[in-house]
């Protein structure tokens, strides 16, 4: 297939353009280089655009007959959501709509969009699956959920077939660590963790240990980047027969609590995280799981890297090498 992924140089898009490239697919990799890296893109060719430039976009998809989108590039702070609505809507929302519209113009029927977990906001259940109501609360969340809808309006009104995919916590590296998770502005766990063991930031913080949780911190859900890219793939493959517009919840089914991902970093790096206990974040949720049991039953999806200790393995075999 000819594969178009806006967004390529990101954390997962870059893995995404990486199996694409090695399952013999062509793929292009277009990307305004604002939050990615022109490192990463190390297979097919990047072309350096905005999905809100309706030229560069049109440009793009005039270089080959593609088969398939996959749409990464988006602003993904859930903080800075909050101070910067319009800069979300814009870039989340506008661009999607720009890219979809182009895709409309030149004849691409079928798009994989980068959902996230926070359009369920703070759900009532622990292990949430498609069923639940979507209730964003952030600007973040909301961007993504306006997509989704905007796609399945899409679906019904021109056949744009789609699938949505919500990831819980993105995290880990690829297998050999040549890319891995590298943000200017990093508010992730599992980074932090370990660029703080490197000296690269400042001492962990960990917001929150009076959660109605075991342990006092909050329990996410760690799904390994690897993991996501075969989602994608499986999604693109389901897509071929299936249309109108889908969804579906993607993690590894685990939760795991703040305190149980510092002592899995101490067993992996060999020494203890050194840490402060500092007040909740607002916004974040206590528990978020995914059921991801819809994935597996339609896409033929499970997460392989499943085991806590594997996952930050391969970050900090990444962030060890830092490269970038
Ligand atoms: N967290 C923390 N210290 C940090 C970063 C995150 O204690 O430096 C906590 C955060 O409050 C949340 C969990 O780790 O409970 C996962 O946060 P992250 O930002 O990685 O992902 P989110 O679930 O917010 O998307």
């Amino acid at each position: 297939m000819e594969i178009l992924v806006c967004g390529g140089a990101g954390y997962i898009g870059s893995h995404m353009v990486r199996l694409l490239a090695e399952q013999g697919h062509v793929v292009v990799t277009f990307d305004n280089l604002s939050t990615g890296h022109a490192e990463a893109v190390q297979w097919g060719e990047v072309v350096v655009g905005d999905v809100l430039d309706a030229a560069a976009v049109d440009a793009v998809l005039s270089r080959r007959n593609f088969d398939a989108v996959l749409h990464f590039a988006a602003r993904s702070l859930v903080g800075e959501s909050v101070s910067l609505p319009y800069d979300y809507y814009r870039s989340n929302v506008a661009g999607s709509l720009m890219l979809v519209s182009a895709m409309q113009r030149h004849g691409v029927e079928k798009l994989i969009f980068s959902s996230s977990a926070a359009v369920f906001g703070s759900s009532a259940v622990p292990i949430v699956d498609e069923n639940q109501p979507l209730l964003p609360i952030n600007p973040y969340g909301r961007s993504k959920l306006m997509v989704e809808q905007m796609l399945a309006d899409a679906a019904e009104a021109y056949g744009l077939r789609s699938v949505c995919l919500r990831y819980f916590n993105a995290a880990g590296a690829s297998r050999d660590a040549r890319i891995g998770e590298s943000h200017a502005c990093e508010t992730h766990l599992i980074p932090n963790v370990l660029r703080s063991m490197l000296g690269a930031a400042a001492p962990l913080q960990v917001f929150g240990d009076d959660y109605a949780t075991p342990d006092g911190t909050c329990i996410r859900d760690y799904v390994h980047v690897e993991d996501l890219a075969d989602a994608h793939l499986r999604a693109l493959h389901f897509l071929e027969q299936a249309p109108g517009a889908h969804a579906f919840n993607l993690g590894n089914g685990q939760g795991f609590s703040v305190r149980q991902v510092i002592d899995a970093a101490s067993r992996v790096v060999g020494r203890p995280v050194p840490y402060q206990v500092a007040p909740r974040r607002s916004g974040d949720p206590e528990i978020l799981v995914a059921s991801s049991r819809k994935a597996r039953e339609v896409l033929g999806w499970d997460a392989r890297w499943t085991e806590l200790d594997g996952i930050i393995e391969s970050a900090w075999r990444w962030h060890r090498a830092q490269p970038w």
